[in-house]
């Protein structure tokens, strides 16, 4: 098993998890861009946003769920925040296991337009 965030999952590499339930988990991401930049993934391996089938558009809603009740558990939703998915690598993905970039507690640059 190589993924990363897999190994998350079962524990076998550390993270600060900060919320779990039966269909993902939340965690800090490592190298945060932003005070608060947390990264919410789905329990079942799918490796980027191309994957997902219309049986997962449950687990995508619920994705987008977690990230805004855990925006306002960290104070964010308020002043605002970001939800970022990357795909492959023109789009800056690096660890090709889905995961949502929860980012906030700054005004952030760059925006996507
Ligand atoms: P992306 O470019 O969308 O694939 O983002 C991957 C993110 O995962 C980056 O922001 C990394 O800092 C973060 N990351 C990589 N390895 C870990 C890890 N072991 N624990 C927490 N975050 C990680
Ligand atoms: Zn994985």
């Amino acid at each position: 098993m190589e993924c990363i965030f897999c190994k998350i999952l079962s524990g076998d590499t550390p993270a600060n998890i900060i919320y779990k339930d039966e269909k993902v988990i939340a965690f800090d991401d490592i190298f945060p861009k932003s005070p608060v930049h947390k990264l919410i993934i789905p329990k079942k391996h799918i490796a980027t946003l191309n994957d997902v089938t219309e049986y997962d558009s449950d687990l995508i809603s619920h994705m987008l769920f977690v990230a805004k009740t855990l925006a306002a558990k960290y104070e964010i939703a308020e002043s605002g925040y970001r939800i970022v998915i990357n795909c492959n690598p023109d789009g800056g993905q690096v660890v090709y296991h889905l995961h949502l970039h929860l980012m906030g507690g700054k005004t952030l640059n760059c925006k996507a337009h």
